[in-house]
């Protein structure tokens, strides 16, 4: 569903106009993600790439219950997952980073990163 402007505001201040997720200002292009993902369906059409048919995998999924404000990071990174399947990847990076960048291990050997064991907690959870 697309969104109208009156609805866009009402969700942009879900959360007093923070992410949802990361808890960053949200600022102009922010993305409403859908909490539990819903689907579009496409296919793809040689000579004009993946074409959208307008209807969704999950379509009981689309409505304005089931949106969080997001900003353009957090949304893109979690894409389709759930809440849970983006804590646990979120959970991954700091491994990921230990073994392919260069950068962050020269980083972690001068001593300028220091990795907890904390658990992911996002911004919606802190908030009641
Ligand atoms: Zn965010």
């Amino acid at each position: 569903m697309k969104l109208t402007k009156s609805q866009r505001e009402i969700l942009s201040q879900k959360y007093d106009g923070k992410c949802a997720y990361c808890g960053c200002e949200l600022q102009k292009g922010w993305h409403a993600d859908h909490i539990e993902a819903c689907v579009r369906n496409r296919s793809y059409v040689d000579g004009k790439g993946w074409i959208f048919d307008g209807t969704f995998e999950k379509p009981e999924n689309n409505h304005i219950g089931n949106f969080n404000p997001s900003c353009p990071k957090c949304n893109i990174n979690k894409h389709q997952m759930t809440i849970e399947q983006f804590r646990d990847s979120i959970k991954q990076y700091v491994q990921s980073l230990n073994k392919y960048s260069v950068q962050y291990q020269m980083a972690k050997k001068y001593n300028l990163i220091n990795e907890t064991e904390i658990e992911v907690v996002f911004y919606f959870e802190t908030i009641k």
